[in-house]
């Protein structure tokens, strides 16, 4: 069963401000689309990997073999990141706000909402060329922050510095903000804020 481009949640103009709809558009149906095609060309008469789910593809991405393993990273990884990345994101005003448990485990992790947000758009600032900054809950249940080259994500355990489950994940290549904030990401990255979907990240750490 070949993979496919998700519905949106949400009408593409529901995000602006901070995202606008002729981003939101290209990104989804031209990069992301591209990211499953390309997945699905690589996966093309793999009788094994082509069953896997794209959880299980990316998890197990060390057991894809080598001749195929670049293509799959990169467009598994493609379609995975952005899946998930608009289903964290909502309308202003819609997307909640962390829960208790969340909010203890950053207040213990990081010393507060504020200097949390810090950190994590200090990884999206510092990720060079394309990527994605994340927060994480590890093995052992902690929240940790770190970034990604390309599409990697941190369910690719021996690849990445970053290793979790995402609870969050903001896509810092340009093509996400280009067209609206040109080369701002900082302000890209603050405006993002206003269209989390912290009630899907709190169902995600629970
Ligand atoms: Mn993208």
């Amino acid at each position: 069963m070949p993979f496919t481009l998700p519905d949106l949640p949400y009408a593409e103009s529901a995000l602006e401000p901070s995202i606008d709809q002729k981003t939101m558009n290209i990104h989804r149906t031209k990069h992301h689309q591209a990211y499953v095609d390309n997945l699905n060309k690589a996966l093309d008469g793999q009788a094994e990997f082509g069953k896997w789910s794209l959880d299980e593809i990316c998890l197990q991405i060390g057991s894809i073999p080598e001749t195929i393993r670049p293509a799959v990273r990169n467009n598994g990884g493609g379609h995975w990141n952005h899946s998930f990345f608009w289903k964290i994101m909502a309308p202003k005003g819609s997307g909640g706000a962390p829960s208790a448990e969340l909010t203890a485990a950053i207040d213990q992790t990081f010393g507060g909402l504020d200097a949390f947000k810090k950190a994590f758009a200090e990884a999206g600032m510092k990720r060079f060329g394309s990527g994605w900054a994340w927060l994480v809950k590890k093995g052992d249940g902690s929240l940790a922050i770190g970034s990604t080259p390309n599409q990697d994500n941190p369910l690719m355990k021996g690849f990445v510095d970053v290793v979790g489950r995402p609870l969050l994940g903001v896509d810092v290549w340009e093509h996400a903000y280009y067209l609206n904030y040109q080369n701002r990401r900082a302000d890209y990255l603050a405006a993002w804020w206003d269209v989390v979907n912290w009630n899907q990240v709190n169902a995600t750490f629970a």
